[in-house]
Parts: structure tokens; C-alpha cells; sequence
């Protein structure tokens, strides 16, 4: 099905290239997350659920004289400010907005700031950027930003900074929340207790060649104290992998559990190993998990190098967390070398038949610098390096066992099915009490990109959203009290509650 797609959510603002240059403010930066069009197939509402914590976590490194600004463009407000003109601009660079990146770079660097590149296509393409800014900052941002703006000060700017993932965060000042427009996201609460993961799946960008980034984590009693002064009802981690290590998560539930708020996180399958600590999330306030699945068959989770229980074992996982009251979103890889016709099919009753509130489809992507980029280039199966096609949207190698075309049409098969009204009721919880919250979130994440630009750009995301989100953590305090007075044996009976997303 063709949708079509609001400019606003397809092209990036325009920069000017004759509006006037103002002296450029000195002690004066600006933190630039540029624009990146929108999949037509997903929701538009994911790109305002929370906000990225990347770049508020660097501004928080920015010394008590300097001013700092951060513009999101994917906040449909326009383009990034130029009045007064700053003395040093910082852009995160991904693979499919690099050329946005670029863009923004040059315009600046025409007008007298420093401008200075970092994130991860930065990481896994370091000459390609190099020659758009005035300075790399290579890995670890939050640790580097400080000591740049200083070097600019002194005039004694080198082209390259770098810093890796290995050193303790605990002690990082917490992200600067205050620069964002609390309107503009369903909560300005993203929380990261972790960082890294125990796997290395040879597609995913955390395998990139470079990266050294292991799994740490921070103090459970920082994390529930940051919760709680953002003063918001709901949280989003966004952490790779909040499961990683079973017994810390088990910690962070018991710190949050107080605050009677909940949250959701990315954790992989194997949470569901100890039954007692899926209860633990649950009364913690954990109302959704986010779950790569990947793939249903245990050959093409193999080649992928995932450590993952056996995926016949997958739908009775799915059931323990429903029966916990938590919402499952799976992300599923489409595209593996033993995938074939029937891969979309299979998929997508998969996902109706254990009703999964929602899902995520990726076209499988070799990420530059990751296993499966080399892997993909020895064999010759790459079709191009038109990063800003490398989104999971588009087919940009050849499958093994199906056409590109057939590939790119069963991707947007699962959509398609994914968002109609048929599969939205078929995976309609079994508890009809939590039917129609399950209903509103559904309507309003997945049916309604057609507003969501309006929603965004006249910042009412907030307004629109947190009644529902307010009302899901009422009835989860609720359910979490039914749930405590159950033995912890007891299976059956639970609510499945809908959570804010
Ligand atoms: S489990 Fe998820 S986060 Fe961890 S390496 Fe694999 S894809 Fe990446």
C-alpha cells in the first residue's frame, strides 16, 4: 500500500544560504541532532516518544561560562538557530543522516563556527566526516565536549579527539533535561542505568570495528532519583539491553518500585529465564519490554552470533511476561540468509497469535565497521553505499533466498497487516478491562501518522498523550497491589495493563 507522506516528515528545512551572518557569539555552542525522513511504514509517533539522551548527556559536560543550545530538527520547528551565531556547533553524525550532517556543517562553517562531528557513523567512518568539520570527537562525546570547547577558547583545537566507552559513568553530570521542550515528547524521562550489552550480534551497530563499549552500569539509587525529579509519570530506558545482567536489574526494580511510576526498556528474551524477576519488573512499574526477536528460526539466530533461548521456546516467554501485565513490543530482522517467501507470513501470525501489542519490522542492514558489512562486501551481495538508504527501510544488499523486490514488498506486508484494524483487535488483550487503553494507544501510535506532524510541530505531543499515559500507571499501581498479594507461583489471572507506548 502506498502511503503518502507529510513534507514536513520527508524533507529538511531549508537553510537559507543568503540570510545574514551575525558575529559569531564567542563562549556561545549549539548542539545540533540533524533531520532524518520518516519511514512511511512505522509509526511517526516513535520519534517523539522520548528524546535521545546523546546529546543532552554532552551538553551536561559544557563549563558553567559557556551558553548552550540544543535544536532537534525532527522537532519540525525549523531550522537550527543562527542568531546569535555560535562560536562552536557539535552535529551527530548517523549513516542515514550523514548528509544532513554535512549540510548543516558547511552552512556554519561559512559563517565563522567551529563545527565539530561525533556519533557513531563518526566512529565507523572517521575520513569520510573528517573533511566536513573542524574537529572529530571520536567515541565517548559526553567525556570530550568539555575539553573541545576549552581548546577553542585557547585557540589550540586539534583535529581529533577521542575517548572510549570504558571508563565509569556513574559520576557523568546527569543529561541536561532543561534544554528540551517538555511539550515536544510523551516524557522528557529517558533514563540509561546501562551501557552496553552481553551479546555482540554481528548486525548490530553495538559489533561496529572500534566500538569498545562494555557492559557498565550505574548506581540503582541515581537512577530512581533522577526518575523522580524529572517529576514526569513515565520513563523510557534507553539502554541496548536493561537485562543484561539479571541480578543489577533485579536491584534497579527493587529502587524504582517506590516511586509507583512506570516505565518500559529494551531487554533481551532471557529476562524471562528467572519467572521471579519478570514478577520483580512488574512491580517495579515495568509495563513494556521491548524485545529483539530478531528472527524465528534458531539458524539465522546463529549465524547472527545471538546468544538466544531457543525460539520455539519464544511464545511461552511472551505468555509469562503477558501474565505479569507487561506489554511486549518484538523487533523482528527481516531479510536473513534463511529466510524465504513464507518469512512475512510466518512472521506476522507469529505476532497475532501471541498477541504482541506491537512490533517493529527491520530489513536487515550491514551497518559499515560491523561482521555483517564485511561478511555482505566479500561475498559482493552489497547493491550500493547510499548510507541515507541504510535505514532498515530499504534493501540496500541482495538476499540470499528471496529477490530485493520481494524482500522490499514482504516488508511492507508486515506493516500493512501490523497496523490494520483486523490485527489490532486480534491482538487485543484477554482481559477486556484492559482492552480499551490497549485500543487508544494502538489508534493513536500506529493509525495516526497523518496527524502526527501537526502533533509535533505545535508541540501537543504532551497534551495529547499523557492523559492516557496517567491513567496506565493508575491502574498499574492498581494491578501491582492484586499482584503482590498473589503467591509468587500463581500464573494465571493477571491483568495485562497497557502501558504509554
Ligand atoms: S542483543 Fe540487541 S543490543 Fe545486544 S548486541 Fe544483539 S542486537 Fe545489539
Amino acid at each position: 500500500m502506498k502511503r503518502s507522506v507529510p513534507r514536513a516528515m520527508r524533507i529538511a528545512p531549508e537553510l537559507d544560504p543568503h540570510r545574514p551572518a551575525p558575529p559569531v557569539r564567542q563562549r556561545q555552542a549549539l548542539l545540533i541532532n540533524p533531520f532524518y525522513p520518516k519511514d512511511p511504514h512505522a509509526s511517526f509517533g516513535k520519534h517523539v516518544l522520548t528524546p535521545t539522551l546523546a546529546l543532552t548527556s554532552v551538553a551536561a559536560g559544557t563549563p558553567a561560562d559557556w551558553d548552550v543550545r540544543y535544536w532537534d530538527e525532527n522537532l519540525l520547528q525549523g531550522p537550527p538557530p543562527s542568531d546569535p551565531m555560535p562560536a562552536v556547533v557539535g552535529i551527530t553524525v548517523h549513516l542515514t543522516f550523514a548528509q544532513r550532517a554535512y549540510e548543516l556543517a558547511r552552512w556554519y562553517r561559512q559563517r565563522g563556527s567551529v563545527v565539530i562531528l561525533g556519533g557513531l557513523h563518526v566512529i565507523s567512518c572517521p575520513e569520510e566526516a573528517a573533511p566536513h568539520a573542524d574537529a572529530l570527537a571520536i567515541g565517548d562525546g559526553v567525556a570530550l565536549w568539555g575539553q573541545i570547547l576549552r581548546d577553542v577558547e585557547q585557540g589550540c583545537l586539534r583535529s581529533t579527539y577521542r575517548a572510549d566507552f570504558r571508563r565509569p559513568y556513574r559520576d557523568d553530570p546527569p543529561p541536561r533535561r532543561d534544554l528540551l521542550p517538555r511539550n515536544g515528547f510523551l516524557t522528557t524521562s529517558s533514563l540509561i542505568a546501562t551501557r552496553g550489552c552481553h551479546n555482540r550480534c554481528g548486525f548490530c551497530y553495538l559489533s561496529t570495528k572500534g566500538l569498545h563499549m562494555p557492559y557498565l552500569m550505574r548506581d540503582v539509587e541515581q537512577i530512581a532519583e533522577e526518575f523522580q525529579r524529572d517529576g514526569q509519570p513515565y520513563a523510557v530506558f534507553t539502554d541496548n539491553n536493561l537485562g543484561s545482567k539479571p541480578e543489577y536489574l533485579r536491584q534497579l526494580c527493587r529502587a524504582l518500585r517506590p516511586l509507583e511510576k512506570i516505565w518500559s526498556a529494551a531487554v533481551s528474551i532471557d529476562v524471562t529465564d528467572d519467572p521471579s524477576l519478570v514478577r520483580e519488573m512488574a512491580l517495579a512499574g515495568c509495563t513494556g519490554v521491548f524485545i529483539g526477536f530478531e528472527s524465528l528460526q534458531n539458524d539465522n539466530i546463529t549465524d547472527a552470533k545471538k546468544k538466544s533461548p531457543n525460539t520455539k521456546d519464544y511464545a511461552r516467554r511472551v505468555a509469562l511476561l503477558h501474565d505479569n501485565g507487561i506489554q511486549v513490543n518484538g523487533s523482528f530482522v527481516l531479510g536473513f540468509d534463511h529466510d524465504r517467501e513464507d518469512v512475512f507470513e510466518n512472521t506476522i501470525r507469529w505476532v497475532e497469535e501471541n498477541r504482541l501489542e506491537c512490533a517493529t519490522f527491520h530489513i536487515m542492514t550491514p551497518y559499515p565497521g560491523t561482521p555483517l558489512f564485511r561478511q555482505l562486501e566479500s561475498e559482493g551481495r552489497l547493491l550500493h553505499r547510499d548510507w541515507s538508504k541504510y535505514d532498515t527501510a530499504n534493501v540496500v544488499f541482495r538476499p540470499k533466498h528471496l529477490t530485493p523486490e520481494q524482500l522490499a514488498a514482504g516488508y511492507e506486508l508486515c506493516y500493512d497487516r501490523l497496523f490494520s484494524h483486523a490485527s489490532i483487535w486480534r491482538r487485543r488483550p484477554k482481559d477486556w478491562r484492559a482492552v480499551p487503553a490497549y485500543l487508544a494507544m494502538s489508534y493513536l501510535y500506529k493509525r495516526s501518522n497523518w496527524m502526527w506532524h501537526l502533533l509535533i510541530k505545535y508541540r501537543l505531543t504532551a497534551t495529547v498523550w499523557r492523559p492516557l499515559v496517567e491513567w496506565t500507571r493508575r491502574r498499574h499501581v492498581k494491578f501491582r497491589r492484586r499482584l503482590q498479594a498473589k503467591p509468587e507461583t500463581s500464573r494465571r489471572g493477571s491483568t495485562v495493563v497497557s502501558a504509554g507506548v
